[in-house]
């Protein structure tokens, strides 16, 4: 709570699975904007990419409550699933939106770069504070993030702000291959989450 504003960061995303390299970005997140609460948001329908069948909602979501669950300020949020059809985040940060809010909205970099395409992209630069966090380290991509960033200055009068953190370079492309293939995933997901996988028998 600063100047009796809370506080309350966004990260939304696919979620399939759910994997370290989130659990990491959201208590970092938490952690450096000082946030008061953190909501994850697992998508119904992203709008920017295409699912497998066996990517069902409520798996996504109970995979979520395993890898937050206990965590201080980060609660897993069923609205976007709930709300049904695709789901884009300036609907879900205009359903969060209070006077007495600060919204912040995190993404990694990939998703930062196309902000600007999003839906009503100029209405999310007016509910919220996007930031990005690494997860990756390329002079590139470096390069892209700038010239983005003028373009959203222009655009929207705000850039992107980044959010220092030790990012861990996965994914859950990533989890999902080695799963179909047969490797391990230890360590790469919670625990919990490793077994909700196996016992399920997702992405095999
Ligand atoms: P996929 O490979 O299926 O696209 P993903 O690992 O990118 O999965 P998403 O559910 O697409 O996961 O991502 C949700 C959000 O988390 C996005 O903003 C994405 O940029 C961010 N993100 C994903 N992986 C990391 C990571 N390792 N570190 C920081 N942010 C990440
Ligand atoms: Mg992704």
């Amino acid at each position: 709570m600063i100047n009796g504003e809370m506080r309350i960061g966004v990260y939304g995303g696919t979620f399939a699975p759910v994997h370290s390299g989130h659990v990491t970005a959201a208590e970092t997140f938490v952690r450096q904007m000082e946030l008061d609460l953190l909501y994850i948001i697992p998508a119904y329908i992203p709008p920017h990419k295409r699912l497998d069948a066996g990517d069902d909602p409520h798996h996504r979501l109970a995979m979520c409550e395993l890898a937050f669950a206990g965590k201080d300020r980060i609660i897993v949020s069923d609205m976007e699933i709930a709300r049904g059809g695709t789901s884009y985040t300036v609907d879900t940060l205009r359903a969060l939106a209070r006077e007495d809010r600060r919204l912040f909205l995190l993404t990694g970099t990939d998703m930062m770069l196309t902000l600007g395409q999003w839906r009503e992209a100029e209405t999310i630069f007016k509910l919220c504070y996007p930031v990005y966090m690494r997860r990756e380290s390329d002079p590139e991509t470096e390069r892209r993030i700038i010239e983005k960033n003028q373009e959203y200055q222009r655009r929207f009068g705000r850039i992107v702000r980044r959010v220092p953190c030790d990012y861990l370079d996965i994914s859950s492309t990533e989890i999902r291959r080695r799963i179909h293939e047969g490797e391990p995933v230890t360590g790469l997901v919670p625990k919990a989450v490793e077994n909700y996988i196996r016992e399920n028998k997702l992405y095999v």
